[in-house]
């Protein structure tokens, strides 16, 4: 029995590694190296070649070693009846909404706005804003969205979310559903996108939400490019309605060279890399899972067959 790691970014070794490490008992392989395929219970995943998955008769669990999972349902041949799990992490999330953090305070000094003005030899301050006139609006209170609105009702920040379901975080306004959205993106500044990426929530951020958002509104998208209409938010950038919008994931990544999204002025990109899962910190709940799995116990951090996060 034992674990087997797909995935196409170099990495396999590096979580092999970790694994040994920590469960030296566990017999694990990287896809393409020869292996029993019926000896197989777990695969641990990211972004697999499709129909990768298919070929593993006894296959039990499929782990994320993320916390998205949207990529697995993209491959056409994904086996439907194995349980999903996923990665919650406190790094993950911790690393999460540092980065956000650190957008929305380079928004609120003009940290941007001097760059360019240092670039065209230009001295002008201008006025900036302080953390008590500023709220942020978190789309996904989950494992992520959660701990960021802590950390930014720590700050001072106004702080409101919406989610699928009433959540009770203590100084975080909660909305909830399409019937209170309009509410929550009236009086959001910051709108921050930490949803997972599903058939209910792809191309979300799209003109008739941007609408509802006060004029000014910065974007900060670091979930999935595919929440994104593209050219919705150029126009809305273009048109003046929003100020700047903050992209770490894209449609394509990396994202092809001739996307107008490289040289935007109002756009500021990362190249996916907001929050990172770390080997060690993440394989311990790897292991215990497989244990889980072994022993007949329920799976930590299951997926969700219907709502697919
Ligand atoms: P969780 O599953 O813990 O949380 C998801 C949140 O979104 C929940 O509050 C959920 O509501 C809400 N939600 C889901 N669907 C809807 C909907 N249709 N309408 C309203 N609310 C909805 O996810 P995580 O916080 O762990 O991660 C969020 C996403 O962040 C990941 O899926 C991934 O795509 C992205 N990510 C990006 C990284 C990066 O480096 N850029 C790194 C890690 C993750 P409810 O609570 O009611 O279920």
């Amino acid at each position: 029995m034992g674990i087997v790691i797909i995935r196409q970014d170099g990495k396999i070794d590096l979580w092999k590694e970790a694994l040994k490490l920590h469960a030296p008992q566990i017999p694990v392989y990287g896809y393409l190296e020869d292996h029993p395929k019926e000896a197989i219970k777990m695969a641990l995943v990211w972004k697999q070649p499709e129909g990768s998955l298919a070929g593993y008769p006894n296959l039990e669990c499929i782990a994320s070693s993320g916390a998205g999972v949207d990529f697995l349902f993209e491959d056409p041949q994904l086996p439907t009846h194995i349980p999903i799990t996923r990665v919650v992490d406190e790094y993950l999330a911790k690393d999460m909404s540092e980065h956000v953090m650190a957008l929305i305070f380079a928004q609120l000094k003009n940290l941007y706005h001097y760059k360019v003005d240092q670039g065209n030899g230009v001295w002008k301050p201008i006025p900036y804003k302080r953390i008590v006139d500023m709220t942020i609006g978190i789309m996904g209170l989950g494992a992520l969205g959660t701990v960021l609105a802590n950390d930014l009702v720590h700050f001072g920040f106004t702080v409101q979310g919406w989610s699928g379901s009433y959540k009770n975080i203590k100084g975080v306004k909660a909305f909830t559903g399409s019937q209170e959205q309009a509410e929550f993106l009236r009086s959001t500044q910051i709108l921050v996108c930490l949803l997972p990426l599903t058939p209910a929530t792809t191309g979300i951020l799209n003109s008739a939400l941007f609408e509802q958002l006060p004029k000014g509104a910065h974007i900060i998208n670091v979930a999935r490019g595919g929440h994104l209409v593209d050219g919705d938010l150029l126009q809305m950038l273009d048109n003046g309605h929003l100020s700047s919008a903050c992209l770490d994931v894209y449609h394509q990544e990396p994202l092809p060279t001739d996307h107008p999204f490289w040289k935007h002025p109002k756009v500021h990109m990362t190249p996916h890399y907001a929050s990172v899962s770390d080997t060690n910190s993440v394989v311990p709940q790897i292991v215990e899972n497989y244990r889980r799995l072994m022993s007949g116990e329920v799976l930590l951090h299951r997926v969700s067959e219907t709502k697919k996060y």
